[in-house]
């Protein structure tokens, strides 16, 4: 099965190839970053128009390096939730209309399951049951997995996303856009302990997650008298290791409660070094086992829609082939069907 996978929920264009005999045999991502940086953020009316700019030539550059051709495609798999509605119909648009042209069935895909099921991806991946931590720019959840759409929600971030916190005080440390990757690689050459920030939520007794009142403490850090911005590489420092340790803390803490002994982590923050050495270490003291997606898998791409589309038909799902354009801006990961 030639699976043909698109992501266009926000400000990356994916496109990718999946067969499930022979594994991903193309994948294409083009980043409207550069787009974007001039507002500081995503503009939903410029991402949309840049999806339908890149499309055509991504899925044309991504048969070809798979080397196949539109007629040997046995079903289209698309980002139907959540994002940005104008962005979502552009990737939903495109996939409907190629599965109608080809007789082939399209599936709508919830991008959460597709970051989620990512790391099932890589050479070395974990059998089901596992404890999945998702933390990308817009979710920061615990999961129990059981199987392909069963999900269970453990815990997650009552306000910002972990990457959401990560991007805010990159901001307000005057680094570019989006921050995470630039606040890491600041926080690398400085060091933890000095400035004593909170960890918000690490012995609430539960498994969910507050991020939101780190980034106002870095705020009033940075906006006391003294602050010197030669203090920038340390206090990146001490914001990363917070957000880390309370991340580390929780997943283990649902490991403990699941009894399960296998953790998944998915989502842009799962890049993050300083966070898959500690959890590495943790585990690797217990003789748990943690799971990550290849590195350019982590953030949005076209292969796990592709791979979750897979999976979803070869457990039975059957997908349509009316043509029907069926995206869900909001969408919560919990009313995910069973396929
Ligand atoms: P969602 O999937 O929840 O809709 P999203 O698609 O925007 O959100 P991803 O693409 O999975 O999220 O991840 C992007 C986020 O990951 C950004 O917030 C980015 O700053 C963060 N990120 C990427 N690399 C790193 C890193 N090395 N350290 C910390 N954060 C990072
Ligand atoms: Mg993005
Ligand atoms: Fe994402």
């Amino acid at each position: 099965m030639k699976v043909l996978g698109i992501e266009s929920s926000c400000d990356e264009t994916g496109v990718a190839l999946y067969d499930s005999a022979r594994g991903l045999l193309g994948h294409r991502v083009h980043s409207q970053i550069d787009l974007h940086a001039a507002y500081g953020g995503v503009v939903p009316e410029l991402a949309s128009r840049d999806h339908i700019r890149r499309l055509p030539l991504l899925v044309r550059e991504t048969l070809a390096e798979a080397g196949c051709a539109l007629s040997e495609i046995d079903a289209l798999a698309y980002t139907a939730g959540p994002g940005l509605a104008g962005a979502l119909l552009v990737g939903a648009g495109a996939a409907e209309a190629l599965a109608l042209a080809l007789d082939v069935p399209a599936l709508p895909i919830h991008h959460l399951e597709g970051h989620l099921l990512s790391p099932l991806l890589a050479a070395d991946a974990p059998d089901f049951p596992f404890v999945a931590l998702l933390v990308s720019g817009g979710h920061t959840q615990l999961m129990r997995v059981t199987g392909v759409g069963e999900y269970e929600l453990l815990g997650e971030s009552l306000d910002d996303a972990a990457g959401e916190a990560f991007d805010k005080t990159a901001k307000l440390l005057g680094l570019g856009y989006p921050g995470g990757p630039q606040l890491a690689a600041l926080a690398a050459t400085g060091s933890a302990g000095r400035f004593r920030l909170p960890r918000p939520m690490l012995n609430s007794g539960d498994l969910d997650f507050s991020f939101s009142g780190l980034k106002t403490a870095v705020l009033n850090v940075v906006s006391a008298p003294g602050w010197q911005a030669a203090d920038a590489a340390d206090l990146a420092a001490d914001f990363q290791q917070a957000v880390v340790e309370v991340l580390v803390r929780k997943a283990l803490a649902a490991l403990r409660s699941t009894g399960l002994q296998r953790l998944v982590v998915a989502g842009g923050v799962g890049a993050n070094r300083e966070l898959r050495a500690q959890l590495d270490r943790a585990a690797a003291r217990r003789g748990w086992r943690v799971y990550y997606p290849e590195a350019e898998l982590c953030t949005d791409n076209g292969a796990m829609i592709a791979f979750a589309g897979a999976l979803r038909l070869a457990a039975g799902a059957g997908g349509s082939r009316e043509g029907r354009i069926a995206i869900r801006p909001r969408w919560p990961l919990a009313e995910l069907m069973r396929p």
